[in-house]
């Protein structure tokens, strides 16, 4: 399928590794020019090189952490005026309702709700402008089905989530559309150190621990980037016009419900 974006312009964020360059392969491979950035200039500069090579198209690395002002200013400044925006940051840490205290809750909240907003309100004006504008947040499956340990990403998804669904709606009429992504487990650096808790937690193994987490859902393996960079390439093509305010759940199967 022609996904019909050659050509234009991408800023993915948080995009090195994982879910993120996934999403960053995806539209590298429909033609579009990109800026990534993550905070380690080792992993984000050969992903840069790499993807430029393969897809044969501009990838302009910018080491930021997406959560600061700074960062942003600094990723805007490489591509002020994209045609397609995907929001992403590492999650928050694990723990139990009594551990989190403000200065916690403001962390995940800056890193996983105020800077997609923030990125969102500094790209959607040229958008509208243009008439066509694209952006995609990944969020998570929490924000269908809450995961009690990891309960400052289900507060701050839950915010984001809100403000996309009333926004989505105020900017559809002038050809920009906004939708979530939903992961459930991927096979991401992410997924690792998270199976890593469960065996310390339960004294087992790496594989035990995979292999417990994976029997929870009902496709029986963990996602991939590349199938999770298609649905996103996907939101953000020509094709894709009349999806707005979408959760889009990347689970297989995991959260148990008719829809
Ligand atoms: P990952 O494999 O750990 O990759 C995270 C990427 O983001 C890396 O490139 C990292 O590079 C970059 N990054 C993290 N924090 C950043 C920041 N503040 N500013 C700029 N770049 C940053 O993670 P992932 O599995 O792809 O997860 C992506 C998102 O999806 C996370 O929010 C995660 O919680 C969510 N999610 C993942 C899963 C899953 O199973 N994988 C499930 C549900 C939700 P640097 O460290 O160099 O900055």
């Amino acid at each position: 399928m022609d996904l019909g974006i050659k050509g234009k312009t991408a800023i993915v964020c948080a995009a090195s590794k994982g879910l993120g360059r996934g999403c960053a392969e995806a539209l590298a491979e429909a033609g579009v020019d990109l800026v990534i950035n993550a905070r380690s200039v080792g992993p984000l500069e050969e992903t840069a090189r790499e993807i430029a090579a393969q897809y044969g198209v501009k990838v302009t690395p910018v080491v930021a952490d997406i959560s600061t002002e700074e960062g942003r200013a600094a990723v805007l400044s490489a591509m002020p005026s994209p045609d397609i925006l995907v929001n992403n940051a590492g999650g928050p840490p694990p723990g139990m309702w009594s551990d989190w205290e403000r200065e916690d809750f403001i962390k995940a909240l800056d890193a996983n709700m105020l800077a997609p907003i923030a990125m969102m309100k500094a790209v959607l004006p040229a958008m509208m402008d243009k008439g066509w504008g694209r952006i995609v947040n990944i969020t998570s499956q929490s924000v269908k089905s809450p995961i009690a340990v990891l309960g400052l990403s289900n507060s701050a998804r839950a915010g984001l989530t809100g403000y996309v669904g009333g926004t989505s709606r105020q900017v559809a009429g002038s050809g920009v559309t906004i939708n979530n992504m939903l992961p459930g487990l991927h096979a991401t650096d992410r997924a690792v150190s998270l199976d890593r808790g469960v065996a310390d937690a339960q004294g087992i193994s790496m594989d035990e621990a995979k292999a417990q987490r994976a029997a929870t859902i009902p496709a029986g393996r963990y996602g991939t980037r590349e199938e999770f960079g298609a649905m996103c390439a996907f939101l953000c093509s020509e094709k894709a016009g009349y999806i707005v305010g979408q959760n889009i759940l990347l689970d297989g199967g995991a959260v148990n419900a008719t829809f």
